[in-house]
């Protein structure tokens, strides 16, 4: 019994905030944990640049509707699927993803919520627990499933490590210096292969 666990962003779809921050000429929208540590500060702040440009989240998700993911990941998430159980890990939010997990054709995503009121303001966000990528795999363990994870970035490595095999793919070189335990792939193809050999199964590449 094997599950592939991939990353959202930086693997499969462009980073969100940063391309809806381009999309949207919102500057302040660019910031990111390397900008500001705190996660909840850095919420805080992108909710009220929202509020600030009066941004609702049907606005939001017409911005991101025009978004597409990686060149190569639609066909890369179809093969996935023909041999694998694939699980999506991630650190957005559903409300965010919505339009760029429709051109995946709804591959299972397990990620966290924003709080969006009647009016559609997004007024707040809720995580579902605390270093969900391990959790997930963790869980998967205690289900008896061997795990095959790929991520690219920081909040990916506790995944990597949880699992049986990971595998760092379009990972910054910092990243793949700090974590040189992992293959660092760039291409699908690439990764595809580092798959077919982590698997217990005799996958045709
Ligand atoms: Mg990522």
């Amino acid at each position: 019994m094997e599950l592939v666990c991939l990353d959202l962003e930086g693997v499969l779809v462009p980073e969100i905030w940063i391309e809806f921050a381009e999309r949207t000429g919102i500057d302040e929208l660019r910031a990111t944990t390397r900008d500001i540590p705190d996660y909840d500060v850095l919420m805080r702040q992108r909710l009220a640049l929202l509020d600030q440009h009066g941004l609702k989240i049907d606005d939001i998700q017409r911005v991101i509707a025009d978004m597409a993911p990686l060149e190569g990941a639609i066909e890369f998430v179809e093969w996935l699927r023909e041999h694998f159980q694939l699980i999506i890990l991630s650190d957005t939010f559903y409300e965010f993803s919505h339009p760029l997990m429709r051109q995946l054709s709804w591959p299972t995503l397990f990620c966290h919520r924003l709080v969006v009121e009647a009016d559609g303001r997004v007024s707040d966000y809720k995580l579902r627990q605390k270093d969900p990528k391990r959790a997930s795999v963790k869980a998967f363990h205690s289900l008896n499933y061997h795990i095959i994870a790929a991520g690219d970035s920081y909040n990916d490595t506790t995944m990597l490590e949880e699992a049986d095999v990971g595998i760092l793919f379009h990972a910054p070189q910092n990243v793949i210096d700090e974590f040189p335990q992992y293959a660092a792939v760039q291409e699908y193809d690439e990764l595809k292969q580092l798959i077919i050999a982590a698997s217990e199964r005799d996958i045709p590449s």
